[in-house]
């Protein structure tokens, strides 16, 4: 956008047209550069169920590189983490703990469901007695990856995804309706 057309009032406007800041100057709101700083550094917890938490160690490792999406720092602790992968088939017996898990992570925090399995029982939906049929039904999940198991890319593409819906939120909005709930 050219300097005249661009939306600064007064002693802005005049410095930008100056030329005072050179290139070396940005606008943004607060809640851009926060959405911005958080979806750029993103830690999923170390969290593996079953086979497509394999596909997820590979999608951190060097061939898939996730840090270059800002995602690869993995914590062994909920307390640390704001992105919870659920990685697998998850058992009656886990459903407790993956619940545990989530309650203990800080908010503002995400769900991304990795695998049919995780998201509707998989190969189990039908006589998995001992399997639940979706971890939605314990957690709120934002995205679902779709496979068994999903590829590495299409992990990528759910954290991009949860990129893009942080990208829309306003951590002020969040706080309000946090704090509403309590
Ligand atoms: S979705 Fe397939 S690959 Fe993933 S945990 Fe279930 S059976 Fe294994």
């Amino acid at each position: 956008m050219p300097i005249s057309k661009q939306p600064y009032t007064g002693k802005e406007k005049k410095f930008v047209e100056e030329g005072v800041y050179g290139d070396n100057f940005i606008v943004t709101s607060v809640d851009g550069f926060l959405s911005w700083a958080r979806l750029s550094s993103l830690w999923p917890m170390t969290f593996g169920l079953a086979c497509c938490a394999i596909e997820m160690m590979a999608t951190a490792a060097p061939r898939y590189d996730l840090d270059r999406f800002g995602a690869g720092v993995m914590r062994p602790s909920p307390r640390q983490t704001d992105l919870m992968i659920v990685a697998g088939t998850v058992t009656m017996k886990m459903a407790d703990r993956i619940k545990r898990l989530y309650d203990q992570m800080p908010e503002p925090k995400y769900v991304l469901s990795m695998g049919s399995c995780a998201t509707s029982g998989g190969p189990y939906w039908e006589h998995g007695y001992h399997v639940l049929k979706g971890v939605d039904l314990i957690v709120p999940v934002d995205v679902y990856v779709t496979g068994c198991p999903p590829r590495p890319e299409a992990l990528i593409d759910g954290v991009l995804k949860i990129q893009d819906k942080i990208r829309k939120e306003s951590l002020f909005k969040l706080k309000s309706q946090e704090k509403a709930r309590v």
